[in-house]
Formats: structure tokens, sequence, C-alpha cells
């Protein structure tokens, strides 16, 4: 399991890769494909026993072309390995890794027909793929060539200028599907339904889970690890909507730490950020399970509390407070720092108007009144 995490990791997102190494994927299938072909010939032609199912005069004609074909994908390949290596962005190979890979299929498609299984597949499946992988001009340019080629040979063949599926001999007999090309069809559509599949699968679910690592990052503060103030703001909508609407009570919860300037002064910025990260964990701590907890601005946090009452919102507040209070905050060196917070308190049960931006004003009010009057308590609005 760590070994597949580890190549996980290795490999990336494909989205994320250079042109040049992506184009290297398509050209290692395409080499992996070519190769495929150029052994089934051989098999057939070598092999006896396959007398009356090839056309064999043509497909030894085209052996040389088969060869070539071969050659350039490994060259193509070794080429764009070697570029993968220089610093910059190369856009051009995607264009070149996949008008090449489009139109040499085309090739052998010609061999044992356009209109045949395999063919479908590609035309199908590819331009899906590479739609996720490649840039999209990349991709059209290339499903417009193949496409067209295809046409072209297809309409060639019903005009007599092309012999259809000049590879194949036999394909039916009195009216009987033969069963070697049968076979032989599936097993060239095997490898590309594989791969397209795997390679569709692979890139979806790193993007699954990039979107899902992006959500949380954009929704949580980084110091504390708290709601940021946008979500926490998105949190108090939505809980005061529900009250609006269901009755149930809510109440929102201001939160200030006391003369933090001093510990900032005193002490520095570091040892500052460790005392804030100890009091959003001492907040979280104090909290039931549906309430939430955000960072509303440097040393202030809004905390919103579903289903509390005045009662509720006071208990809650007083216990926050006291973990606050309570805390022992080591900043190395031996030194042990002390913090208290103030808060002010504000409940949809005191009748606070229609927009949950008047139960915020309301608790900035209170927490204010808890500033004036000595710090280290908590204030309902009144
Ligand atoms: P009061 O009791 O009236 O709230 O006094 P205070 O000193 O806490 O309030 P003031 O608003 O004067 O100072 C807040 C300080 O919080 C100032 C700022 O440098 C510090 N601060 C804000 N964000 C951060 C942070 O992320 N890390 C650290 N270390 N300090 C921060
Ligand atoms: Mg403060
Ligand atoms: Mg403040």
């Amino acid at each position: 399991m760590a070994r597949l995490e580890a190549l996980r990791a290795r490999i990336g997102d494909p989205f994320e890769w250079s042109s040049s190494a992506k184009a290297s994927l398509l050209l290692g299938i395409t080499f992996l494909l070519h190769t495929q072909y150029v052994l089934w010939a051989h098999y057939l032609l070598n092999v006896p026993g396959h007398e009356g199912l090839v056309n064999g005069d043509f497909l030894r004609g085209h052996l040389d072309y088969f060869h070539m074909l071969l050659v350039t994908s490994a060259t193509l390949l070794g080429f764009m390995l070697l570029l993968r290596r220089s610093t910059g962005e190369h856009r051009w190979v995607e264009y070149v890794a996949t008008h090449y890979y489009g139109l040499s299929l085309c090739y052998f498609s010609f061999h044992i027909g356009t209109l045949s299984l395999p063919t479908g597949a590609v035309i199908t499946g590819a331009p899906v793929v590479g739609f996720i992988l490649f840039s999209h001009g990349a991709v059209l340019w290339a499903l417009f060539a193949s496409l067209s080629l295809l046409a072209v040979l297809s309409y060639a063949s019903a005009f007599g200028f092309l012999p259809y599926a000049p590879a194949i001999s036999g394909l039916t007999e009195n009216g009987q599907l033969s069963l070697f090309w049968l076979t032989s069809m599936f097993l060239f559509t095997l490898p590309h339904l594989v791969v397209l599949t795997a390679l569709a699968y692979y890139i979806l679910n790193r993007w699954r889970r990039r979107e899902e690592e992006i959500r949380t990052l954009s929704m949580t503060d980084p110091l504390t690890g708290l709601y940021n103030r946008r979500s926490i703001l998105a949190h108090l909508w939505y809980e005061h909507e529900r009250s609006k609407r269901q009755g149930p009570p809510m109440a929102v919860m201001m939160v200030d730490l006391d003369n933090f300037k001093q510990i900032n002064d005193t002490w520095g910025h570091p040892a500052g950020d460790i005392v804030l990260v100890a009091a959003a964990n001492a907040l979280r701590g104090s909290l039931r399970q549906n309430d939430q907890v955000g960072r509303f601005g440097g040393e202030e946090f809004l905390v919103v509390l579903p289903g509390a009452d005045v009662e509720n919102a006071q208990k809650l507040g007083e216990r926050c407070r006291q973990a606050v209070a309570e805390l022992q905050v080591d900043i190395g060196d031996g030194q042990v720092l002390k913090v208290t917070c103030s808060i002010g308190l504000a409940c949809f049960e005191q009748g606070l108007g229609d927009e949950s931006e008047a139960l915020i004003k309301s608790a900035d009010q209170a927490l204010y009144s808890a500033k004036e009057t000595g710090r280290d308590k908590v204030v309902l609005w009144t």
C-alpha cells in the first residue's frame, strides 16, 4: 500500500505533467500498439496454417511500412524522452504525438477495415481521454485529421479506388463470420479499451483527490487549521437561515485574545503564533460536535453555535473562556505563557433582525463591552 502511494506520488497529477511528458506517454502507447500489429503480421505470414486467412501478398508488400512506422515511433519516443529533460514548455509536441497516434492508427485500420470494432473504440475513446490530458487544439486537430483520413480511405473503397480491408481474407464465408477474424478484432480492440479506461480512471481519480485538497485548503486557515473567515461566515449564514425557517435557536460568539499585541511585542511574532494556535485548539476542544469555529481576523475568532439558546450560549462561552485562561503555552526555552480572551455573545432568540450580519455586529458590541469592563469575561449582548 505504501509502495503504491509512493508510485502515485512519483507519477503525480498527469494534467500537471509537461507537454513532453504527456507526449512521451502517448508515443509509448503508440509504440506498443504498433509492436502488436507488427508481431501479428509476422505471425500470420510465417506460422503455417494461416494461408487462407490473410492476403499474404498485400501484407508482405506493406511489411516494410509496418517496420518503418515502428522505427518512427521508437525514434519519436526517444526524442520526447530527451526533450523531457530540457526546461521550458513545448506545446507543439502534443500536436506531434496526437497526430502521429491518430494517423498511424488510421493506416493500420485501413488494413483490417475502417468500419471495424477497434477503429470505433479508438474514435470514441481516444478524444475523451485526450481532452482531459492534452491541450484541446492538439486533440481537435488530430481528431479532424484522422477522421478526414478515415473518410477518404472509406469512400475510396466505396468508389473502388482502394480495396476494403485488403489484409483480410475470408472475413465471412457463406454468410458465416470467421471465428479467427472475430477473435482478432476483439484482440485488437482490447489493448485500446484497457489503456483508455485505465488512463481515464487514473486521471479522474487524481482529479477528484486534488479537488478535495483544494476545497479543504480554500476553507481552512493555514495557521490554526480552523475554518477561515469566508467559510465560517458561510456556516453562519446557513445556520441563521435554518433558524429563521425552522425555528431552533442559534447563537454566535466573538472571541478576541486579550492584550495579544503585548505578547508579540515581548516574545516575538513566532511565539505569538504558538499562543494563537494553542488558543484555537482550546476553543475547538471546548465546543460541541456541531459547533463551528473559524478565524475571523488576526486574533479574533467567530464561533457559530447551532441550537443554542441564551443559557446554552452563556455556558459554552464560559467554557471557552476558562479553557483559554487555563492554557500554559510552552513557547520553547522553558518559557510558559498565559493568555486570556474576551467573549461577546449574541443569540438569535434575542430577536436580532433578519440578517446574520446583525448577529455579528451585536456579538462585536458585546465583545467591546467585555474589553471595556476588564477583559477575560463573557458578555451577552443586551
Ligand atoms: P485587546 O485586548 O484590546 O484585544 O488588545 P490586543 O493587543 O489583543 O489588540 P490589538 O488589536 O491592538 O492587537 C492585535 C495583535 O494581534 C496585533 C497583531 O500584530 C497581532 N496579530 C494578528 N494576527 C497575528 C498572527 O497571525 N500572528 C501573530 N503572532 N500576531 C498576530
Ligand atoms: Mg485582542
Ligand atoms: Mg482584535
